[in-house]
């Protein structure tokens, strides 16, 4: 039975494309659709889940077969002080929107991913982390009350004191400790909507973890992109970009019609290791070369993929894989050399490969993916099996070094690296909504 206010479709994926199948989707534009329609699914005896905007890139913003409650309409500003630069926000509002209603006033988003298109939803329920983690923390750190709703409880608002342990279980809780309906946000002052950006090139990893030092001081935004098909002299060649906001008091905003639309899904023959090499080497070369210090855009700085709308299908029609771990700087060094050796030799790896350090600014989120040490994130195209055997390598790389990966990213990890990288997963399960699951969520704890 289709549950009253929800429709079937297989056209809601996640921004790997993978996995696919079918959902009930309902789309409330008010939040006081919320318990009717979630107590529609629970009478079709289907679980439910919020979902956003689906930039997460596995399944944990699917819940296949089951009932899912799009929350992109439910987007207004409820309240926003221009003093203190407190919003309140139902939890459909974009990154995107929010930034055009608080830019003008000089205010910021405290963190953000690497794309705007996220709710505020979907950046609280993955904790999302951006450029100044090792300054910021993650979005949970500036989060100060949330409105959830419960099947148990109906409507209740959390906060670090009020309900304390179900509020840490949201942070980060994948969308399976209710359906968050608005959230509270500390957004922080910014003097200008351009940054100086530097870009220094490195020839290796210790030249890496020398930089990220020296600019954990002096910069509040570092991150590297890094050349994954390099290997012997030049393994983990690549560039190092660090920047500051300015403080010229520009308040130009960035414009979403603006971009251009990746035309096609790539077919597999054109990704191959050849053109992968060719193009980290030319990217590596053309970057070397550009100017070092830049004025630049928020929109140049913290969105670059945005300009390039539906770029994921670069990784042709079957989809790809998202691979991001988190190893502790104790091991970081050499399992971080471990895991570009082993991507380089398997001659498959990415365009774009990212590697940035975390500080310790202590999220309250159980589930939170950052920890002090170094992240490293990169795209695999779906080949089935030879992506799969890599990635199995990559986990034992990660596990023996005490890493975890990111579940905003993941769509394959077995459920004993799960539990390994999170120990307080079983104290999370306790608060899960009885009424919620995903399909990670069923992969990971039942599977
Ligand atoms: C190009 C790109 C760059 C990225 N860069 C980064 C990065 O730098 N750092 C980072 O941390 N992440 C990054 N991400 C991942 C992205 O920030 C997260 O996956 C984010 O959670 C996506 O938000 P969404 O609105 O699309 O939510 P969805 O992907 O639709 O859902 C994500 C999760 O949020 C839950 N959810 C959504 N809305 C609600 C709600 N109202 N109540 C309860 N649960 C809800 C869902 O159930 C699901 O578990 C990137 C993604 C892309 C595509």
């Amino acid at each position: 039975m289709i549950p009253p206010g929800y429709h079937p479709t297989d056209r809601k994926r996640s921004w790997g494309r993978l996995p696919r199948g079918l959902q009930y989707v309902a789309e409330p534009t008010f939040h006081d659709e919320i318990p009717r329609l979630a107590q529609a699914a629970g009478a079709a005896e289907m679980s439910v889940l919020a979902i956003g905007l689906g930039r997460s890139y596995g399944d944990s913003g699917l819940n296949l077969g089951q009932a899912a409650i799009d929350m992109r309409r439910v987007d207004r500003v409820m309240a926003f002080d221009w003093t203190t630069g407190v919003i309140r926000a139902e939890a459909g509002l974009s990154l995107s929107d929010l930034i055009t209603r608080v830019a003008p006033h000089g205010w910021f988003p405290p963190t953000t991913p690497g794309t705007r298109f996220v709710t505020l939803g979907g950046a609280v329920a993955n904790d999302v982390h951006g450029k100044n983690h090792h300054r910021a923390g993650s979005i949970g750190v500036s989060v100060r009350r949330l409105g959830l709703w419960r099947s148990d409880r109906g409507l209740i608002e959390i906060s670090p004191t009020e309900e304390p342990d179900l509020f840490a279980a949201t942070i980060g809780g994948l969308g399976l400790t209710g359906l968050i309906q608005w959230v509270e946000l500390q957004l922080v002052p910014i003097a200008s909507t351009h940054l100086d950006q530097e870009n220094i090139a490195f020839g290796g990893l210790d030249e890496f973890f020398a930089l990220a030092d020296e600019s954990a001081q002096s910069h509040e935004h570092t991150v590297s992109w890094i050349d994954c098909a390099s290997r012997g002299a030049s393994l983990g060649r690549g560039i190092f970009s660090r920047a500051n906001w300015r403080t010229d008091g520009r308040r130009d905003l960035h414009d979403d019609a603006k971009g251009i639309t990746f035309p096609i899904d790539l077919p597999g023959f054109a990704l191959n290791p050849l053109s992968l090499k060719l193009f980290n080497t030319v990217y590596y070369g053309r970057q070397k070369s550009k100017p070092a210090l830049q004025d630049l855009h928020y929109e140049q700085v913290f969105y670059p993929l945005d300009a390039i709308f539906g770029w994921n299908r670069l990784y042709g029609a079957g989809g790809f894989y998202q691979y991001q771990c988190v190893i502790p700087p104790e091991t970081a060094r050499d399992a971080v050399a471990e895991l570009l050796d082993a991507i380089s030799r398997s001659g498959q790896g990415s365009f774009l490969a990212v590697l940035k350090t975390f500080g310790d600014v202590v999220s309250p989120g159980l589930l939170s993916f950052p920890r002090p040490g170094v992240t490293l994130a990169l795209d695999f195209a779906n080949r089935g099996d030879a992506a799969h055997m890599l990635m199995a390598r990559l986990d034992d790389i990660v596990l023996a070094a005490g890493g975890r990966l990111y579940p905003a990213k993941d769509g394959r990890m077995p459920p004993v690296l799960f539990k390994a990288g999170y120990p307080e997963w079983s104290r999370f399960a306790r608060q899960v909504d009885p009424a919620c699951s995903s399909s990670f969520w069923r992969r990971i704890h039942h599977g």
